[in-house]
Order: C-alpha cells, then structure tokens, then sequence
C-alpha cells in the first residue's frame, strides 16, 4: 500500500524518483508527489495518476537536483487532494518527508504543535511528522529522528530530507516496508524491489526500529541507540521481465498465464520419489502427531485460500482447523494452546493484521508456520517457518497465481501432515500425490475456454436489466463454496459489479429472494458427493428466473439440462478442485472488467500489499 522512493547520488533524482513509483505504482494509490534538493528543496505532487504528475514536473521543465524522496499516497487521513498527497514539508520548509502508515496518535501531536503556533497545512497525520520533527530539532539529524520516535506511535516508513543536509537521506521504518537499495555512486530507498529493479539488484531490507542514513557513496545502518549494524546483502534472484508485462495488455492476464508454470515450480520442488518434503521446516513430527488444533489467520483472498484449506486438512488430517480473518484475531483473544498450529497467509508478506496477528500467536506460544510469496518480507522473518508460494512477483493488484499457490502450498501441508499421523491410507495418498501434480497441466487445458468466457462477459453486459447485470451469485457446496468467494472477489475487485458467493443450501434461508428474472447464477459442483444437491439448487433458482453458468466436472453433461451454459474442469481428487474452478472466473472476472472500461490492474480504492489495518 503506498510507495516510497528515494535517491542520493550524482544523477538528477527528479527522473529516477518517477520511473520508481511507476514500477510501484502496482502497490495501488490515489495521489503522487515528489521532492528534490538542490539549493532548496521543491515539491511537486498531484492528485490522481502519476501520469499527471509527469506532466506538471515535465511542464517546469523538470526538478534540479540530485537527492530527492517520492511518494504514491493510499489516503488514509484526509481527501485525496493535491495539499494532502506527500511530501509534507514543516512550515518552515526545513524538513520534508515522504510516509506509508499512519501515525496513530497524531491529534495529541499536531494540537500541542498547534498550541505553539505551528501551523499546518494538510489533514494528513503525516504533517506532524514532519513539523515535530523541525521543532525538536537541534542540528543532529539522527539524534532528532530518534526523538521524533520516541514520541510517535502507529505504523510508518519515512522518508526525510533535510534542508541543513544536502547530501543526506534519511529513513526509518516500523511495521511497513523499506528496502535500500544499494548502487554505484548512488543508493535508494523504495517499499519493494521493484523500485530500483532497473538500477540494482543488490539491497538490505531495513527492519523495524533501525534507521538508515542514505549518501551517494554511503549507506550507514543504526539502531535506535545509535549502534552501528550489519545486514547482509540481499541479491535479487529473478529476472527483471518477470515484474513487466511481456506482451499482455495487463499484468492480470499474465499473472493468469503463469498459473501453471507458477504451481509446477511450487509443487513440483517439493514432492520427490513420492515423498513431500516441506523446505526446512522446523516444525517436528512430534509436533505433527501432537497437534491441538490448526488457526488459519489471513485477510482478503488468502483468507479465501484458507477457508478451502480448512476443507482439505481436516479432511486428510482430522485436526480441527479453525479460520479467522486477522482483523478479528488479532483484537478477539483468541484461545490459542501451545500445541496448537498457527498458519499466517500473505502474498506480500507484509500484511499489516496479517503480521499482528502473527506477532499475537507467537506472544501465547504457538508455533508460527507463514505462507508467503515475497522473500524476506517482514512475515516471513518473523515465523518459526516459512512456506513460500514460489509465484514469483505478482504485480496485478487482484491475486491469481498468488492465490492458487497459496492452495497449492496448502495442500502440500495437508499431505505431509496426514501422511506423518497416518490418517491417509496409502494408496489415496499416492494418488493424492499423483492429483497434485497433475494440476498445473489441467490448469493449462482451462485456457482454451477463454473465447467463450470472453463472450459471457460481453453478453452478461449486453443482457437483463442494469440491476441483473450488476449483481451476480455464486453458489457452490463445501469446498467449492470456499472457492466462490474467491471467484466473487476477483468481479468485485476488479470489474466493480457486485457479486455474492453463497453456500448454495444457504441461499433459500433469504437470499434466493434476490433472485430475479435475468440474475446470473454461477453454480460450482464438483464434489462428487454433494453434486446432485447443488442440481437441486440450481432448480431452485432457474425457477425464479435465474440465467445459470454451472462450472463441473468433465463428464457431468447431465447438467447440461438444467444450467444454460456449462464450464467443464478436468477430473482431480474433490480436494483439490478449486485451483481449478477458480480460473474461470479469474477469466469472466477479466473479460468483465475490459468490457466495463475498467483499470484491471489497479483497480480504484485497493492497494496490493494492505500495510495498514
Ligand atoms: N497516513 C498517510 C496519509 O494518509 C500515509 C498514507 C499512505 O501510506 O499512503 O497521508
């Protein structure tokens, strides 16, 4: 959520600063600015697309300079306005910063600053930073900011130039994401990798409560009691056209593409000679066999992975699993025993509840297992175990491949767990196994239907009434429920049109009165055993009008006869059905999406990686 860049070095900063926020621009945000030092420090920022901000820096004729911050601003306090956007300057103009978070207790603040006479210009809580900053300062830059610290609470990552420092960038972060990237002659500052992808691959991942002094030719790391520290180098191990489009109008629509390529590196790694073996974990098998009870805790679509997986580990394992959303975990005391498991689901791995949540386990005790897609990130360094995705960087702020290795990985886990407490007869296990791996393939088969799913968008758009063609159900039992919601999700994000995911034998106790003449229904029945119950729902809403997409199994044509259009997904085990079901309607999501004229990737009002609660 919000991006940060920042640079010192010898070239002019202006441009570096732009293209760094276009590569974050994923990350989702309402407005840009920017600030470069030179004699003085100028800002420029805007509401609304970086583009525009392009334009206005392009129309000046640029911003001398060759230290400057950025910054795309996720409102959260305050209208998205060109005087709320970042960098905030103090009213002197001495100090100006770039922040991501929020600072929590900001009213005390700004009132006792205002008291004083300082006055601010922004609603934003991020003033107060920069305003504090210059009152309590007294000529030591590092000593200030560990005062400034000291006094503000919540979460941030700051940027901060400082007119009295020409050379000198500043940084500090809690709770929300830094990296420093380290160049030739130059160094930045950015949120996430991409940033500064074009210029290093080399970085250090700034953790909590440290502080980086920035230079053309230095990078100084201290601890809030001003003790030097060391990190390591990271180096960044994938390519750099895996964060560009390569050919696709939208990174959506690659990140669909690279499903099964993203799940064979994802499984396949991990199951040799017919054996699963999970990384390094050290979670033992004693703890496997001694396992209390299972907490899934995770927000938005990884909350969705998990509410299938809750399905398929209790099946094969027959410990209980319970799901929460980590914004209710986090505040609802849960009852958590020291034999109990809990598994944390991010893509970005720095998921603001995500992480509290995590950080709320591991305070009671419990062993911490992370599923997470983006290597080094604050979740996967602060669990026992990691688990990670191996999606590769996911730029589309609508998951898909983070999605279906999230279930991938959880299926894995699923296996490994049952075959150590036995709870898997051996010869479903081998064919479990055989599923597994079968599914990037299938995966794939479903492409060919993308024409017909093309055309279900335009006609759903084309059809009914402006109230059926904006409200969509989607029914499923089991475990095909838990991928419905995912389903309804994707239309939700992206397309804008509203959709329901609903246990299909729940729809009769009030929602089938929503139900009109026209209403798209999407049934999803692929579990053997429940297949002829959601029939019987699917007549249940063809009756009252409803126009039926059914999604099932190859062989299933007998629907053919109830629904009015029909998607076959190749046979697996019922367990592992929803990395399939869930793709087309990644697909009709899409397709819906350009049909409404829709900014696919970077739909209004989201972020991709969600660092404030
Ligand atoms: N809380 C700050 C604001 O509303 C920063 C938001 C962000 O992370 O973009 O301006």
């Amino acid at each position: 959520m919000c991006g940060i860049v920042g640079y010192a070095g010898y070239q002019p900063a202006a441009p570096f600063l732009l293209e760094g926020l276009q590569k974050l621009e994923y990350r989702g945000y309402d407005s840009a600015g920017i600030a470069v030092f030179s004699d003085k420090v100028r800002t420029m920022k805007s509401q609304g697309r970086l583009a525009t901000l392009r334009e206005k820096v392009d129309a000046a004729g640029g911003i001398p300079g060759t230290l400057g911050i950025g910054h795309t601003r996720w409102a959260t306090h305050g209208a998205p306005n060109d005087i709320n956007s970042h960098p905030h300057s103090s009213m002197t103009g001495r100090i100006t910063v770039v922040h991501n978070g929020i600072i929590e207790n900001y009213i005390p603040l700004k009132e006792e600053l205002q008291a004083e006479g300082i006055v601010f210009r922004s609603e934003t809580d991020t003033e107060v930073v920069a305003q504090l900053f210059d009152k309590l300062y007294d000529g030591d830059l590092v000593g200030t900011l560990i005062q400034v610290v000291g006094k503000i609470r919540g979460s941030y990552a700051l940027g901060i130039l400082c007119k009295d420092y020409p050379d000198t960038l500043l940084a500090v972060r809690k709770d929300s994401p830094m990296i420093i990237g380290l160049g030739e002659h130059e160094n930045y500052i950015a949120s996430d990798i991409p940033a500064v992808l074009d210029h290093t691959r080399n970085y250090y991942l700034l953790n909590d409560n440290e502080i980086a002094i920035i230079k053309a030719d230095s990078v100084e790391l201290l601890d809030l009691d001003r003790n030097p520290i060391h990190h390591d180098v990271y180096t960044v191990d994938y390519d750099i056209s895996a964060a560009e489009k390569g050919g696709y109008d939208y990174f959506m629509m690659k990140e669909i593409k690279e499903q099964p390529n993203a799940l064979r590196t994802c499984i396949g790694s991990r199951i040799q000679n017919g054996k699963i073996q999970l990384d390094k974990i050290r979670l033992t098998e004693e703890q496997i066999k001694n396992m209390g009870r299972i907490h899934i805790v995770a927000c938005g679509s990884a909350w969705h992975a998990a509410m299938v997986g809750k399905y398929v580990i209790e099946e094969l394992t027959r410990i209980p699993v319970e799901v929460d959303l980590a914004s209710e975990f986090r505040y609802r005391r849960p009852i958590l025993k020291p034999n109990d498991l809990c598994i944390t689901i991010s893509q970005s791995g720095e998921t603001a509840d995500t992480l509290a949540a995590l950080r709320e386990a591991r305070a009671n005790n419990v062993h911490v297992l992370s599923i997470v897609n983006a290597v080094g990130s604050s979740i996967a360094r602060e669990s026992d175990d990691v688990l990670y995705t191996m999606a590769g960087p996911e730029i589309a702020v609508a998951t898909t491949k983070g999605y279906t290795t999230q279930l991938a990985v959880l299926y894995l886990v699923a296996l490994k767990f049952g075959m150590i407490r036995d709870t898997i007869p051996a010869k479903l296990a081998e064919k479990l196994l055989h599923d597994l791996e079968a599914l990037p393939d299938q995966l794939e088969s479903l492409f060919n239907d993308e024409e017909a799913l093309k055309q279900l968008a335009k006609d759903h758009q084309a059809r009914g009434t402006e109230k059926t063609r904006n409200n969509v159900f989607i029914i499923g039992r089991g475990i095909d429920y838990g991928a419905s919601l995912e389903s309804s999700l994707k239309l939700k994000e992206i397309s804008y049109v509203h959709s329901e995911a609903y246990a299909a034998g729940e729809l009769k106790h009030g929602t089938i009165s929503l139900i009109e003449e026209g209403t798209l229904v999407v049934a999803v029945a692929t579990q053997k055993p429940l297949y002829e119950k959601l029939i019987s729902n699917v007549k249940e809403v063809k009756a009252r009008g409803a126009y039926v997409v059914a999604i099932v199994r190859e062989g299933c044509t007998d629907v053919e006869s109830v629904a009015d259009q029909v998607f076959y997904i190749p046979n697996t085990s019922d367990l592992f059905t929803s990395t399939l079901t869930v793709v087309p309607m990644q697909l009709f999501a899409y397709y819906t999406a350009i049909e409404l004229g829709c900014d696919v990737d970077k739909p209004r009002n989201l972020a991709k990686s969600v660092t404030v609660e």
